[in-house]
This record gives structure tokens, sequence and C-alpha cells, in this order.
């Protein structure tokens, strides 16, 4: 059986390879080689004709690669497929199933293993060895091209969909094409790609000479003009928003202006490098200095210095195609988009973003939803460079990404965008109305933010207070933890805004998918690891100076309400509740006049489901977090790309446990709120209006929506749609039910599909 280590080596090269046809190549040649095989052919699935055709060949005749084409079920290769079973044939021209191909010269070869090439449950192709010799291969053999093929799946199928982007776009003749990914955040957007921070790598750059010193200078300061123009224009857009995000801008452009950076690059190109070379050679010596630091907020700053770089390279190798000035509706497109990436692009030109990884669930997502922009995500490798500055559509509905849309497929989405425009427009009456049923079951709509230039949708949309406020959010896009005074100045104008309606403020729910850039921890497992209440009760400093900056904040207006993230057992809502005395009392101490906020607890993970008998006369309300409690409850990471399709908004067991959260609490006269993107999901709202929950919080843009559901229903309608969920055992069989509600109400144009 070859090594581990010759396997491992198969699937590096492979997936170093720049094309489809070289991964075959790669794959045919190194297989046949290291099992001593006569042949080794792949063969692809057709998606359009359900046929296996031949794409690489090492050992049958070349000419009849793309010719030999098998339905699923003919010949052997094709049983291999209909099976997705490995096939191990002693004497492959006597088995019934054997398909004679006279180009391919085939009968000569008489033993064959065939292993399917399986990608998410989805034939990609079939892995087939032959050899002239009629005997069974071994089980070495048999494992080895299980394991080879298991490998492949991926880097084949991100192959397949990346070339077939590719050759769409490199082609003039070929029509539109798509990729799926999941739902990020609804919506229709049309716009031109732009792929932020560039797809370029310094991998990409050689350490050429330089012919001509002068002219590489002057563009190096054409370089650093434009990043610098780049970053004031960021600032600027980000006027309206505290400190928080311009922050970023300023450090960057600290960096960028530092003499350490320009100096580096401008002695390499003085002694002969071209600039890129140059550029290349200063961040790797700066980042790398900082890199080494033992102190965790120097090390991240070796990340900035390498994103300035890239910006800076960005600009030397393809200037043409750097976009300062976003005259048109984008569509941001990256492997991940960040919020800085965001927080750069005017928000009336932002049309879409698009993640090659990443799920509905991450913050990015979260982000895009309390934008109002719609978001696919985990769509697989995409020819980003290929890519750029095209014109695409985005449809946040399906979790689909469109290419070179043909005329009638954009008139037609334009048709879409329009007609939810309408509907939108035709929504705001319902600013001042209440959200209750037809038969006056009254609920509040909240709103969730984070930015504080998400405040304005939420006041234009008839919030009716603030149901989560992610402090982490301010705390993500700064450059250390903020002072105290600095949290003081953002959370006083939040509660300002809302003011008299409640702001329901989280503490910081760090860890998990979301790292402090300058507090870097490094776990196995963050999502089980040191995340919420457990790092800030492990650091009371931190946290004191939050809950102070809070109180303080809500002086004279008294519209706080605190929620304490990750909470898993009682012994943490008592520890804060001492922090939270001894927070008050040092402000009372200092003169000021401070009230003890509302208290309530995130239940978001399992245990703390089980513990609202004690819980309940400690607090005031409680907050379901959907996010977290479904990830936990039926263990998928919310952020993992490869168990997506697992992630089920309405799984029976989330359905169940909400169920009986809701009786609990009322059994305790406890408030309710919902602030998970459940709430947001109009068929989900329709169970738990039926489940008597008191508030949902969600993102401002789906608040009318949310209204105009829970205006059309009667409480017995929605009770009895809970009841015949309670029985369901099936995600789908749920899902299907409450759309069929919803389109005979009239409310059809609401449906969103299963995918979340
Ligand atoms: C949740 O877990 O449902 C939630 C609202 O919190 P977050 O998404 O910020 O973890
Ligand atoms: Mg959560």
């Amino acid at each position: 059986m070859p090594s581990l280590a010759r396997l491992q080596r198969i699937v590096q090269d492979a997936s170093a390879a720049a094309s489809l046809d070289e991964i075959l190549r790669i794959l045919s040649t190194q297989v046949k080689e290291v099992m001593a095989l006569d042949v080794c052919s792949i063969y692809l699935m057709d998606a359009d004709s359900q046929e296996l055709v031949l794409m690489c060949t090492q050992g049958l005749d070349p000419a009849s690669v793309g010719r030999i084409r098998m339905p699923l079920g003919d010949g052997l290769v094709g049983l291999v497929g209909a099976r997705e079973q490995l096939l191990n044939i002693e004497d492959a021209p006597s088995h019934p199933n054997f398909h004679y191909f006279p180009e391919a010269h085939e009968d000569e070869y008489h033993a064959f293993l065939g292993a399917p090439i399986v990608h998410y449950r989805q034939l990609v192709g079939v892995l087939v060895g032959q050899q002239r010799d009629a005997r069974r291969f071994d089980g070495e053999d048999e494992a080895f091209m299980v394991t080879i093929a298991a490998h492949l799946a991926g880097i084949l199928s991100h192959a397949i969909n990346s070339g077939k982007v590719s050759n769409l776009l490199q082609s003039h003749t070929s029509s539109h094409t798509f990729v799926n990914g999941a739902i990020g955040s609804t919506g229709v957007g049309i716009g031109k790609i732009v792929v932020p921070g560039g797809s370029l790598s310094f991998r990409q750059v050689d350490e050429l000479c330089a012919l001509d010193k002068a002219s590489e200078l002057v563009s190096f300061e054409h370089a650093v003009t434009g990043v610098r123009n780049e970053l004031e224009a960021g600032r600027a857009q980000m006027e309206e928003t505290p400190g928080d995000v311009k922050a970023i801008f300023d450090a960057y452009r600290l960096i960028l202006d530092g003499a350490d950076l320009q100096n580096a690059v401008r002695s390499r190109i003085e002694g002969g490098l071209v600039a890129p070379a140059a550029l290349k050679q200063a961040i790797e010596e700066l980042a790398s200095i900082f890199e080494a630091m033992e102190d965790p907020y120097f090390r991240a700053r070796g990340e900035d210095i390498r994103n300035i770089g890239l910006r800076l390279l960005r600009f030397l190798i393809e200037p043409e195609t750097v976009v300062t000035n976003y005259s048109e509706p984008c569509i941001l497109v990256g492997e991940v988009v960040s919020v800085s990436d965001i927080a750069n692009i005017p928000q009336e030109r932002l049309a879409g973003i698009v993640c090659q990884q990443g799920s509905a669930l991450s913050h990015t997502a979260i982000l895009a939803s309390a934008l109002g922009v719609p978001a696919v995500m985990g769509v697989g490798e995409l020819p980003l460079r290929l890519l750029k500055g095209q014109q695409a559509i985005i449809d946040g509905y399906q979790g689909r990404v469109h290419f070179r849309p043909s005329k009638a497929l954009l008139a037609e989405f334009r048709r879409l965008q329009r007609q939810e425009q309408e509907f939108d427009r035709s929504l705001d009456k319902l600013r001042d109305l209440p959200a209750e049923t037809i038969d006056g079951r009254r609920l509040s709509l909240l709103v969730n933010t984070g930015l504080l230039s998400d405040i304005t949708p939420g006041l234009q949309k008839g919030a009716e207070g603030v149901g989560l406020y992610r402090t982490e959010i301010p705390f993500m896009v700064h450059e250390t933890f903020p002072t105290e005074e600095e949290q003081y100045q953002v959370y006083r104008k939040v509660l300002g805004a809302f003011h008299p309606r409640p702001v329901t403020m989280r503490t910081l729910d760090i860890g998990g998918d979301k790292p402090l850039p300058y507090f870097p921890v490094s776990e196995a497992n963050p999502y089980l690891g040191w995340r919420g209440i457990r790092f800030t009760l492990d650091h009371p400093e931190i946290f004191l100076g939050q809950l102070r900056a809070m109180l303080r904040a809500s002086v004279g207006m008294d519209n706080l309400r605190i929620l304490l993230p990750m909470v898993s057992s009682v012994g943490e809502v008592d520890s804060f509740l001492q922090l939270l005395d001894k927070a008050i009392g040092s402000l009372r101490e200092d003169g000021l006049e401070v009230l003890k906020p509302q208290v309530g607890v995130m239940i978001e993970v399992p245990s703390t489901m089980y513990l609202l008998d004690f819980l309940a006369w400690r607090l005031d309300f409680v907050s379901i977090g959907t996010n977290d409690l479904t990830q936990y409850l039926l263990a998928v990471d919310r952020n993992n790309e490869q168990v997506a399709s697992l992630f089920s908004r309405l799984h029976p067991s989330v359905i169940r446990a909400l169920n009986q959260v809701m009786i609990q609490a009322r059994e305790h006269g406890l408030e309710v709120c919902l602030c998970g993107e459940l709430a947001a999901d109009p068929a989900a709202v329709l169970l738990l209006v039926g489940m008597g929950v008191d508030s949902l919080s969600m993102n401002a843009y789906s608040l009318p929506r949310v209204k105009h559901v829970i205006r059309s229903v009667e409480r017995a309608q929605v009770e009895g749609l809970l009841m015949n969920a309670l029985r369901m055992s099936d995600e789908r069989e749920i899902r299907d039910m409450l759309n069929r509600f919803l389109e005979k109400s009239g409310l059809g144009g609401l449906i969103r599909s299963g995918r979340s």
C-alpha cells in the first residue's frame, strides 16, 4: 500500500494545481504510478446529461477523452456511479455490465477497480484503475482508492465550480451561469463585482530587478497616494458612526504614513528591486517583527501591516481595477468579507455580499441582514481575478449568485427588485401600528443592532426598542479594548437615540467566531470554550469597565436592560449580580444617580433551559438566542459550511425546546424575548406567536414584514399550526405546512427557501 506521505503529496500537488485539467493529470499520473496500474482514468459527472464522461486517462487511447460517456447504471463505471460503491472485478470483460468501447481498446484490461468520488452526498465522478492481468485488487489497494477519492472530492468539486465560472467568463459565446450557497441575508441585488483587498497575494510577486528605478519609485508614490485616498474616503463614509469604525482607518493611516514602511520599500527599490518585490520584502520583514512579539496587541499589528501591504500591491499591480469611487452598485465578493470591508463602501452602493466561506450565521451575514443587504455565504472557490468588474445578480432568497446574466434575466430580477421595494413601501403604513394579531394578541417588535449606523433604520421601521445590542461589535472594530469613556460615548448615543424605548445591551460576547484582533485566543473548540460571560467573569476589570459605562450612559434616561450571553450555570448569574452591585455602588459613591437596570440572560446553551426554576427569581427577563441554541442542540457549528445543510432552524427539536422554554417561563411569570435570526423568518414567526413569546428582536429590514405576518393572523390559527408542528418529526414537513399557510393567507411573497 502506498505510504501516507505519498497520499498526502498527491493531495497537496492536486490542491496546488492551477486548473481542473492539471488536477486530473496530476491525479491520474500519480495514482497510476503509486499503484503500479496499467491504466488510471477519471470520469466526471455531467450534471445536465446525467452521464459520466471520461475526462482524463493515463493508459487508454487519449482520443477517447470526452467521447466515452456512460449514463448512470450503464457499464462498469456507470455501475460504480449508480451504486456509489467501490467495485473490484477480477475480469472486467466477462462482467454482465461491461460495455465495450472500441475506441478505448479496453478489452485488453482485465482487473478493474473503480471508486466513486462523492462530495456532500453528490456524485462528482469515478476514479478507475485497470490492469492487464486478471486479478482481484487486494484490500490495501481498495483502501487507497477509497481514501484518495474521498480526499479529492472537495478539490475536484471546487475546481469544477470555479472552472465553470472561469470558462464562462473567458468565452464569448456561453450564456449565464450561477453558483449556490447558503442564504446569509434575503433580498435581491444587482451590481458590479468588487473583490475587497483584491485577489492578489504576495505569493504572486516575483523578485525582479528594476530596469528604471525612478519609475518604480513613482509607482510606489502613486500607490501610497491611492491607498491614502482610499482610507480617507472610507473614513469619511463612516462620519456618522462612532469612533469605533473610524479608528480602523486611523490606525491604517498611521502605518501607511509611518517612516518605517515607506523607507523600507524605497531603500529596496534603490537597491535594484521592482516596486512590488520591494514592497513584498518590506512587508514581510516589518510584519514578522510584530508577529514574533509576545504581546497579543503587538502581534495583531502584523496583520494590519499585511493588510496595508496588500492594498498597496493592488495599486501597484492592478491600478486600473482599483475602485476608489463607488459610482455604481457593488457586490462584494471574497473568501471572507470583513466588517471593515463592508464599512469601506457607501451603504447606498452596497448591493450584496458573497463569501466563498462562512455560513448563514456568521457575523458577516448578520451584519448584512442588519444593513438590509442580500448575502450568499459558503459558495466555494470562485475565480476572483476574473470576476472582478463583472456584473452579477445576487438572489438572497434562493442563496444563488448569477454571473453574466442574460438581458431577460436581468430584466426579471429588476422587476423583482422593484416589486420588493414597492412591497416594502406599502408596509411603511404599518410603522406606527401595533404588532398584534387580528384578535388582539400583542407583541413587541424590537431591533438587533451593533453599529450606530443601523440605529436609523430601526427607528424608521417603527422598532419599539432594541432587543439585542451586540456590544462586541464596537469592541471588534477597535484597536485595543475600548476605555470606559469610549464605551460610555457609544452607549449613550444608542440609549439616547431610542429613549424612552428600552435598549437591551448584551455584555461582551467575544470568543467563538468573534475574536478580538488585539486579543487572540487559540482554542481547539472555540464555540465550547472561553466565550461570552466565561471570558468577562474571568476579566472583572474589563467587565466592570463595561458595566460602569452602560450604567453611566443610562443616567437620566433609565432605559437600559442588561443581557448576559453564554450563561450555562446559576453561579455565573450570581457572580454577575455581585459585580453589578459593585459597579452601581462605585458609581453612587462618585455621586451618580444610577438605577439598577433590569437583568436577563440569553437562553442559548441548552443547560440554561433546565435552570429556569432557579434563575426565574433572579431575573427580569430571558432572551432566546436561537442561533447558538440551535448550534448547541443539534451539534452543528453555525459557521461550518460543510454541515450548513444540517443547521435547520425549524428542526423539530428546536421547536420543542422553544415551546418548553415558553411553558416554563409562563409558569414563572418571566418575560420572553427571542433575538436569534429565527425571529426574522416569517414562517417561524407563526409558530413563535402561537407559543406566546412577548417580543421578537430582529434586523430592522425584516421588521415590517414580520409585523405584516402578525397582523394577518388569528391566535387560534397560529396555535393550531404550533400543535401540528409539535407532532411532526421532520423540518421539511414543518416548513411545508407553514409555507402552505402563508400562501393561503396571501403572504406567499414572504416565503423563504428552506436552506438557512
Ligand atoms: C444567538 O445566539 O441567537 C444570538 C442572538 O447571539 P449571536 O448571534 O450574537 O451569538
Ligand atoms: Mg449567541
